[in-house]
């Protein structure tokens, strides 16, 4: 046997994802690997007991391997967990969607306080005959098996499990599965084949009861397990460990369950559970809704309704027993707002909200790809804020012209050590080429006292917002701040890549930018390393900025406007604090003075501006932007369609 200690460095954990990858890692070996985290350890064979181990980032584990290909696999299975971005784009199992398709299709849980509404869960409002999916209580037979039979029952629930794993390949291959239903489905998969669950079924078995009785006995101890696990992710998988569970009680018996193919269309699916094996069974295209007793926004159901916008409430308050009498439902899975047979009154007004989504819906869909032209024929850019390279695919789907802000803070606060100029040489001409012709403008690291970094010492500070932040400490680490600068003039020969600096106060910070820059090429150029000629723009949202802003728009070839920023220096009120949350308002007639301050200074000089906070995509602030002379809006790429139908309807009287 042989051990190697490592350090977990996977990005936030071995949790559901990255533990399935690692687990299929360990199985291509034959050795018997452990992983150990002080006095616990887990078969690293076991997804189910690899996630429950819930391995988190910076952890100090032990591997231990056995077998012919032993020292094969311990260098495999360690490097899988020193690499933060292992199990994460591997097209692994369990998808987790991107922060833009969270605050896009998911709103946060709201108290719906009486009647049966619930979690919030996918968007969109439904109404529709009601579809009781009320499978039948699996009871557990509780036979004796006597001990010259237990071979034999064993060998019966390994036939049955086949059966059962075949079924969910066979669902996984239907028609119309996208790939992320596919993953999901092959999350139950694994569960399946989990040398764990089998193992406890087996051992169950062993102390002569029956295969069923052992099946559903372990299945429900697995599945308590998870849900005393404190990540609410995992807590969810208890939901796969059931679902797989009764799969092979019902093959043992002999049993189909209900069937949810036979849903008929426009119906709301009632349940008080839908695991996601059932879920893959129904024919999606037909539910109009779904509603659940259980279940919450990281239910594999959530993601798979979102996924298919098919609206839905999970957890919902409503009586079992009113729900499985009721024959029309109506629900908004926007608010977690619940009816059980409504009114005339309540069916009116749904029926109307979902004729309005429905036409909202596709009102901005051909909103997407065009190039946004006011009335009176100003065409206006507007792009993306990202913070990885992974939001590009949504970015362009949305219909991004560029990126109007890509914040570099998460290349830095994701690794253990700083990025390396050819790392984010590769990141930064990654971006360019994928948005080419359009800019793409990257932002220099914009970090503080408030979101440490490994390798920048940042002393304490009272107040972090105002403290040694963005360019301020740049131009004092010259030594972080020059790979970056050599990065993107790098990357400037692959696209159309332009340098913003944020926090600037005054042109001098701007002129030693410059200086700074001036200095990388040199070095680039005896190097013989090609370089390409990037512009450099001002992040506008200090106050100082805004006053000097004539002064500021002789050295820079852009403003872009943070607002977000702004807003807080501005009106001296934390953006993080909701107890000033009403001073903090992008709209205050101080803010707006600053903005046409700045958007004033930009005209006279002759540069373009932007605006790249989160006011840019605000209908009712973007008539007023545009009318102010900005050119360009940056923001989250789920309000890139909205926001080019608003400029599409603005009339710019005089200009
Ligand atoms: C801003 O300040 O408006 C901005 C866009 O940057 P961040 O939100 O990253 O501070
Ligand atoms: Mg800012």
């Amino acid at each position: 046997m042989i051990e190697r200690h490592v350090t977990v460095r996977v990005k936030e954990g071995l949790h559901a994802r990255p533990a399935t990858q690692f687990v299929k890692l360990a199985k291509t070996f034959v050795s018997d690997v452990q992983i150990r985290r002080g006095d616990k350890g887990a078969n690293a064979k076991s997804s189910v007991k690899l996630m429950l181990l819930g391995l988190k980032e910076g952890e100090d584990v032990s591997l231990t391997a056995e077998g012919d290909d032993a020292p094969a696999a311990l260098d495999a299975l360690a490097t899988f967990i020193e690499t933060p971005e292992a199990g994460l784009d591997l097209g692994g199992t369990v998808p987790l969607a991107t922060a833009d398709e969270r605050s896009s299709s998911f709103t946060p849980r709201r108290e719906v306080l009486s009647g049966p509404g619930g979690v919030p869960a996918s968007e969109g409002a439904a109404i529709g005959p009601a579809f009781g999916f009320f499978p039948e209580v699996l009871q557990a037979p509780n036979r004796v098996v006597a001990t010259e039979s237990i071979e034999a029952e064993i060998e019966m629930m390994r036939r049955a499990l086949d059966a059962t794993t075949a079924s969910l390949i066979g669902s996984k291959l239907k028609d119309g599965v996208t790939p992320q239903d596919a993953q999901i489905i092959e999350a139950l998969i694994e569960v399946a084949r989990d040398a764990e669950m089998i193992g406890a079924v087996e051992s169950v078995i062993r102390t002569g009861k029956d295969a069923v009785t052992a099946t559903l006995q372990a299945g429900q101890d697995l599945a308590a397990t998870f849900e005393r696990v404190d990540n609410d992710y995992i807590r969810a998988r208890a939901e796969d460990v059931r679902g797989v569970t009764r799969a092979l009680a019902l093959e043992l018996l002999g049993k189909a369950d209900a069937n949810l193919g036979a849903v008929p269309e426009g119906a709301i699916l009632v349940a008080e559970e839908i695991s996601a094996w059932d879920f893959a069974k129904a024919p999606l295209q037909a539910i109009a809704g779904i509603l659940c007793t259980k279940g919450a926004a990281t239910s594999h159901v959530a993601i798979m309704a979102r996924t298919h916008g098919i609206p839905a409430v999970l957890g919902s308050r409503a009586d079992l027993a009113a729900l499985r009498a009721a024959q029309v439902v109506a629900l908004d899975g926007k608010t977690g707002e619940v009816w059980l047979d409504p009114n005339d009154t309540v069916a009116t007004e749904i029926r109307e909200r979902v004729a309005r989504e429905a036409r909202e819906r596709d009102a901005l869909d051909s909103y997407r790809q065009i190039i946004p032209v006011t009335r009176s024929g100003q065409a206006i850019e507007v792009a993306a804020n990202l913070g990885s390279l992974k939001e590009i695919g949504p970015a362009l789907k949305a219909g991004a012209m560029g990126v109007g802000l890509f914040r570099t803070e998460l290349l830095f606060m994701e690794r253990k050590v700083l990025p390396s100029e050819d790392e984010q040489a590769e990141i930064y001409a990654e971006l360019a080429r994928a948005f080419a012709p359009y800019p793409v403008i990257v932002r220099t690291l914009d970090i503080g006292g408030d979101k440490p970094v490994a390798g920048i010492e940042f002393p304490h500070e009272e107040n972090p917002f105002l403290g040694w932040r963005g360019v301020r400490m740049c131009l004092d680490r010259p030594d972080v701040f020059k790979p970056q600068l050599k990065a993107l003039l790098r990357a400037a020969t692959h696209g159309n890549i332009k340098i913003m600096v944020p926090m600037v106060t005054n042109a001098d910070e701007v002129l030693r930018v410059k200086a700074l820059l001036a200095e990388c090429r040199a070095e680039l150029d005896a190097a013989g390393i090609p370089v390409g000629n990037p512009d450099l723009g001002i992040m506008m949202e200090t106050p100082a900025a805004a006053l000097l802003a004539a002064d500021l728009a002789k050295h820079a070839a852009f403003f872009s406007i943070g607002t977000n920023d702004l807003t807080q220096y501005v009106m001296a009120a934390d953006r993080l604090n909701p107890r000033v949350a009403d001073l903090n308002r992008a709209d205050h007639p101080a803010v707006l003075r600053a903005i046409e301050l700045i958007c004033d200074a930009a005209r006279q000089q002759g540069i373009w501006v932007g605006i790249c906070g989160e006011a840019a995509a605000r209908p009712d602030l973007i008539p007023i932007f545009l009318r102010l002379g900005v050119k360009e809006l940056s923001m989250s790429p789920a309000s890139i369609p909205r926001a080019k139908k608003t400029v599409t309807e603005i009339e710019l009287p005089g200009l």
